[in-house]
């Protein structure tokens, strides 16, 4: 096996910072990769989190003026993950999200921030660091799309590049003013293969560009964002570059995910001791307030609150969940709206509708162990990590059939005894909701409910086999630049 340097770059890594799924990735995959010969460090803003964590990491580099202000290069590890750190105080000391202000609107110097990250990592790749000079670098989402640009724009000799794209919806769109202050040629902000995006700049559109291979996080949403539609702008470049582009699925932590050791839930369990889920299940309803019953399919949401989850569908179906005896537990936060509307259906639903708005990576746990399903009735999704985690928990997934859900989840119409839940399309509220009347009546026939939880359990959700695709890929990235 040839061994392989990759340098990751990604705005977010579990378990440092995390506001969605790239956090996951960016985390668990340097880790299962080293099985397949692949050193992989990351390099990720200093935001006051990654500061405080790392704040025994070696300075590699200091300059007095890094974007504006000073700045230095910080090498060090954590939780088993080696980590380069861009720290400039400037642009990355700031509380809360790293993307958003307090009340919720963009930093207006985001573009200069991950412009910053794209640019060392650039530097990263011409041999910055002379302990780790990387064969190929991996760029995760629009934050790290500029890592591509940077490489291809300095016209010397460069490693491999990688585009992921968790999330085609965030595209990180500038002004092309923005093009000189960041050290890219003016030029490429008008042009059409560069930079240039329907009259400004677009970070992700570059690293589309100009990246030598795109990958996406399932085969499903690879495909549907080469449409016109779920390419969000991008479909027509997507469709110029199908042949570089592929998708593979995500995994999750099995270590993090083990209903058998998961020191977040009420009682451990495994496939031999489902029944131990009915423990979890009247401390998630006591939780939630919600009435104490075995008998009440239990349905659990952990989710952004956005328009793309498909949360709004569900706010639809809370009749037939009434009316079909179910309950709901919701843990999410996001959209002021979709908060207010699930407080309020809540409010007028005790004992049957329990709602916590919040991040809450324990209560979550509990969610997947104590729900009978878990619900996930997105518009779109590339990936998805709920569903899986609630394979793995013994928890049916319910799920649109768009993206990464359609990839994962196996329909109980489709495939009788491999099935794994339910999937329902076209994603409107009234196919969302028969197919919850499908799902109760599976629940009241318990051999067939056992059935599929224990295809979800059986069903192998780890990182090992898909880090193994994203090494395959590495591997004949280099292989294709000798020959
Ligand atoms: P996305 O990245 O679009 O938000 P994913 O399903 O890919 O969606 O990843 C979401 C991740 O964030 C999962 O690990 C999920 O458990 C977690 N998560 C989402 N919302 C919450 C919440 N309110 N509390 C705890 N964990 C959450």
């Amino acid at each position: 096996m040839t061994p392989v340097r990759v340098l990751a770059v990604a705005s977010e890594v579990y378990p440092i910072v995390k506001t969605g799924g790239l956090a996951d990735v960016a985390g668990a995959l340097p880790i299962a990769l080293k099985a397949h010969g692949v050193e992989m460090r990351t390099l990720m803003p200093g935001y006051p989190d990654v500061m405080r964590l790392l704040s025994g990491a070696d300075e590699i580099r200091r300059w007095p003026d890094y974007f504006g202000g000073p700045g230095r290069l910080l090498a060090g590890s954590h939780d088993g993950l080696d980590l380069f750190v861009l720290d400039v105080p400037h642009l990355y000391a700031r509380p809360g999200n790293p993307y958003v202000t307090a009340e919720g609107v963009d930093w207006p110097d985001n573009g200069l921030r991950f412009a910053a990250l794209s640019r060392v990592a650039a530097d990263i790749g011409h041999g910055l660091v002379a302990a780790f000079v990387p064969d190929v670098v991996h760029a995760h989402d629009w934050q790290a799309g500029l890592a591509p640009a940077y490489l291809h724009y300095d016209g010397t000799t460069r490693p491999g590049t990688v585009m992921t794209i968790h999330n085609m919806a965030y595209q990180g769109k500038f002004d092309r003013a923005l093009t000189g202050a960041i050290g890219l040629p003016p030029d490429a902000s008008f042009d059409v293969h560069g930079l240039e995006y329907f009259g400004g700049i677009s970070f992700l559109k570059a690293g589309l560009q100009l990246a030598d291979r795109i990958t996406t996080v399932s085969p499903t949403y690879a495909r549907e964002i080469q449409s016109d539609e779920g390419g969000m702008g991008l479909g027509g470049l997507l469709r110029e570059r199908a042949n570089v582009l592929s998708g593979i699925l995500n995994g999750i932590d099995i270590e993090v995910w083990n209903p058998q050791t998961d020191p977040h839930i009420a009682y451990r369990f495994g496939a031999q001791d489902l029944t131990f889920r009915s423990a979890n299940k009247a401390v998630l309803q006591q939780q939630f307030n919600l009435d104490s019953s075995d008998e009440a399919p239990l349905l659990g949401v952990i989710s952004r609150l956005s328009w793309q989850k498909g949360l709004d569908l569900l706010l639809e179906a809370i009749p037939t969940i009434l009316d079909q005896g179910m309950q709901l537990a919701l843990l999410g936060s996001g959209d002021r709206d979709l908060q207010d509307r699930y407080q309020a259906a809540a409010r007028a639903n005790p004992g049957r509708i329990g709602v916590m708005i919040g991040y809450d990576e324990i209560l979550a746990h509990l969610i997947q162990a104590g729900s009978d399903a878990l619900l996930v009735p997105s518009r779109f999704e590339p990936c998805g990590l709920t569903q899986l985690c609630a394979l793995r928990y013994g928890a049916v997934p319910i799920v649109s059939r768009v993206g990464g859900l359609e990839d994962t989840i196996v329909d109980s119409g489709e495939a009788g005894q491999n099935a794994t839940g339910f999937k329902f399309g076209p994603v409107t509220a009234d196919a969302f909701a028969s197919t919850l009347r499908k799902a109760n009546a599976a629940f009241h026939d318990k051999p067939t409910w056992r059935r599929l939880q224990l295809s979800g359990l059986a069903t192998d959700v780890s990182w090992r086999n898909r880090a193994g695709e994203y090494a395959a890929l590495y591997r004949s990235l280099m292989a294709s630049r000798r020959g």
